[in-house]
């Protein structure tokens, strides 16, 4: 390819992002995509998959029994905690259904911006704990554990025994600061955010982008470890 098509052939600026349960993640790709960047996030597109007449749905209910689809025809995610978290099989059958399609869907989004000058920010809140290639930078959201607990009890209905425990079923604050290119300092106010933002996103425009040729890394797939975390989509 001659040197005007390697011009014409922009390729995306491509990282991820990643934070503690309720760091602020969801506050700042809000941010990045007023500013322009496209995000790719797990937790929507797993619910997207599982909406009413979804096929995934369908797989579940094949495995699961009806029982787990509401009379609405969207997922009933008690019913199938409540078997899930019954049954060892079970779980495992669950993460084996919905990882992989998540994965997958994941995968195409990234690969359809592959062309683009966009900056893609893929939403990954287990990147410390699940590190993956490919990425150009990794921008963590970073807030003192005692500030992730009171905004879980006061926005999002967690009791704070909870919130500590699913806290400690994740990395430290430490190990996440470790994979850090960029920090976000979401400790204080939303209005001490916004600059942090402004400033991130001159940073990420600048980023090289992907070399033609990149190939998108496939991680390999794996068993989830015991007692690593073991994300359960479905059911969070
Ligand atoms: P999850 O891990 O569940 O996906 P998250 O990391 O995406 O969560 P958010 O949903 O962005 O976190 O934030 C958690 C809660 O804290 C939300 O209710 C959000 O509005 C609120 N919040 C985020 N940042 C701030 C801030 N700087 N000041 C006050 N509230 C905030």
């Amino acid at each position: 390819m001659g040197p005007a098509a390697a011009w014409q052939a922009a390729t995306m600026i491509l990282v991820g992002l990643t934070g503690g349960i309720g760091s602020g993640k969801s506050t700042v790709s809000a941010l990045l995509i007023e500013r322009g960047a496209v995000v790719i996030d797990a937790d929507a597109i797993t619910r997207e998959l599982q909406a009413p007449g979804a096929p995934l749905l369908a797989t579940l209910a094949a495995r699961f029994g009806d029982g787990i689809i509401a009379s609405d025809g969207s997922l009933d995610r008690a019913a199938l905690a409540a078997i899930a978290f019954a049954d060892d099989d079970a779980l495992k059958d669950l993460n084996k259904i919905v990882h992989p399609a998540v994965g997958a869907e994941i995968n195409a989004r990234v690969l359809a911006e592959r062309a683009t000058d966009h900056v893609v920010v893929m939403d990954i809140p287990l990147l410390a704990e699940n590190p993956r290639e490919g990425l150009q930078a990794a921008i963590v959201v970073d807030v003192p554990q005692d500030v992730q607990v009171q905004r879980l009890v006061a926005f999002r209905g967690f009791d704070e025994s909870d919130a500590r425990a699913r806290m400690a079923r994740q990395a430290t604050r430490e190990q996440r600061l470790q994979i850090a290119t960029y920090v976000v300092d979401n400790s204080g106010s939303l209005a001490e955010l916004v600059p942090q933002i402004d400033a991130l996103w001159e940073q990420l425009r600048v980023l090289p982008q992907l070399p033609e040729d990149w190939e998108f890394p496939v991680p390999p797939a794996k068993e989830p470890k015991d007692p690593a975390p073991v994300p359960t989509p479905a059911l969070d």
